[in-house]
């Protein structure tokens, strides 16, 4: 079983860390170490160059020195192995698969789901943002289809890369997490924040390549058709008025450029960091579906600035205050407002599909706690199964719950930390008591001014509970 997987995995030169499939048929020497030709060539090379000659078989005399030895002097042979140890397994690099296995390709033309199918199967996890769901079925859907067609035609569909601008909170990750499960396709989510310049303190970009190389078990093959994510896209902006070397913000999106194009890179693998101990792999970005988000604060600003201004103009100039209200107001951007807001025209030059999100509403956050497959409230009610115990909300719990939700200003994240500080009292107590039967929040419970009706097995009548 385990000589099969090593058979899956590429041999690495020990001494370049090159693959097998870069750096051409490897040298095995004892202990499992292998060694590239052009390595071991260098080594013999510099090894004459130092006066060293092998010794002569047929009467033991070194052939230049005269001596009866084959070591150079003063140095002692290191034994490899020691160093080495082996090579750990999230370091390794999977062996490309051989070519007649084409056929079996995961986007083939005709299994990648049409938009639509794609957009109903995220409408079972995502709730609401209808707009962004389809704009993102959409994009996907042609950029696997570019795939799956290939670059023969002389008509070559260019990348869909998006950039998704919405609050905090309102289900951008988590659009992008389904959507990956949903296609099975690695991803890598990365915060543009850690982001720096290659040679500072920090990420390199690459490194979001590398991340994805590890969510797709190094498989080069697979992480070339991977989706990255790249979060907090807005805070790597143009500094205004900086004085010193903007090694976070705009060189970070001059750094991405390549990437988010589709170029070469040499990523390390099992590592996030290039060093002589780490293998190398080369990952083409061409067909990696990039997407980036952010919350982008101030955005709206810039907007109403901007339309503003082209209202007061002329005979029919609007009221000032227009647009202070408008809660579309996002919808409305344009390539000139990110510019404004700090984003280099290249950077988004390379991503054409740009879309906003909505801010949650109650509505939203109650349908959140209830309708998706894994609802939050669903859970809970699976645990309480466990014990034999129904749990129920009544409506306008759910509702006590969405408004302080709504307080916090973090989107449904709040959800979960709001319901498990209000779960806690009854995961604690139900189990205790075995005669009970089912438990019904109430808005009291929430709003802290009552308890939850807790029903005995075999009980018709109600208790009001004492739970807290
Ligand atoms: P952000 O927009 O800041 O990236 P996330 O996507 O991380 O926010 O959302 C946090 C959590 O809130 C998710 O894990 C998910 O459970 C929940 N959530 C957010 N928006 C939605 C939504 N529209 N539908 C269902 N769940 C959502």
């Amino acid at each position: 079983m385990e000589d099969q997987k090593k058979e899956e995995y590429e041999k690495i030169c020990f001494m370049c860390r090159r693959p097998e499939s870069k750096a051409g048929k490897m040298i095995s020497l004892p202990n499992h170490i292998c060694v590239c030709q052009d390595c071991m060539q260098k080594a013999f090379d510099s090894m004459q160059a130092s006066g060293f000659t092998f010794p002569d078989p047929e009467n033991q005399t070194n052939v230049t020195s005269g001596t009866n030895t084959g070591h150079m002097p003063n140095i002692s042979m290191i034994n490899l192995s020691d160093l080495l140890g082996s090579i750990p397994r999230q370091q390794q690099i999977k062996k490309k698969k051989p070519k007649e296995k084409e056929p079996q390709k995961a986007f083939d033309l005709k299994s990648i789901p049409a938009p639509h199918k794609i957009k109903e199967s995220l409408d079972d996890y995502v709730i609401g943002q209808e707009y962004a769901k389809k704009v993102i079925s959409v994009a996907v859907y042609n950029h696997y289809k570019r795939i799956a067609t290939g670059m023969t035609d002389e008509i070559e569909i260019e990348k869909s890369n998006m950039l998704m601008i919405g609050p905090t909170g309102c289900g951008k990750t988590y659009l992008v997490k389904t959507l990956a499960r949903l296609l099975d396709v690695p991803l890598a989510i990365a915060d543009a924040t850690s982001l720096t310049e290659a040679g500072y303190i920090g990420d390199d970009i690459e490194s979001v390549i590398s991340r994805l190389l590890a969510a797709a078990d190094n498989d080069v093959e697979r992480a070339e058709q991977g989706i990255v994510f790249i979060d907090e896209i807005d805070k790597i902006a143009k500094k205004k008025n900086a004085t010193q070397r903007d090694v976070s913000g705009e060189s970070v999106q001059q750094g991405m450029l390549k990437l988010l194009e589709g170029s070469e890179v040499e990523v390390p693998v099992g590592a996030t960091n290039k060093n002589a101990m780490v293998p190398m792999a080369t990952v083409n970005t061409k067909n990696i579906l990039f997407i980036c988000g952010g919350a982008f604060p101030g955005l709206e600003d810039i907007i109403k600035e901007r339309l503003n201004k082209q209202a007061s103009i002329g005979f029919f100039a609007d009221l000032k205050d227009k647009y202070d209200n408008d809660p579309d107001l996002l919808s409305k951007v344009t390539v000139d407002d990110l510019r404004s807001f700090g984003m280099i025209p290249e950077f988004i030059g390379r991503l054409p599909v740009i879309f906003t999100l909505q801010g949650l509403t109650k509505e939203m956050l109650v349908k959140i706690l209830r309708e998706p497959k894994n609802a939050i409230i669903a859970q809970y009610q699976k645990l309480l199964a466990l014990d034999e115990v129904e749990l129920t909300f009544d409506e306008e719990a759910l509702e006590a719950i969405a408004e302080r939700a709504m307080e916090k200003k973090t989107g449904a994240r709040a959800l979960r930390a709001i319901l498990e500080e209000v779960m806690l009292d009854i995961m604690y107590e139900i189990p205790k008591d075995d005669s009970i039967g089912s438990v019904r929040i109430t808005r009291g419970y929430i709003e802290n001014t009552g308890g939850p009706v807790i029903t005995l097995r075999n009980t018709p009548v109600p208790l009001l509970g004492s739970v807290r």
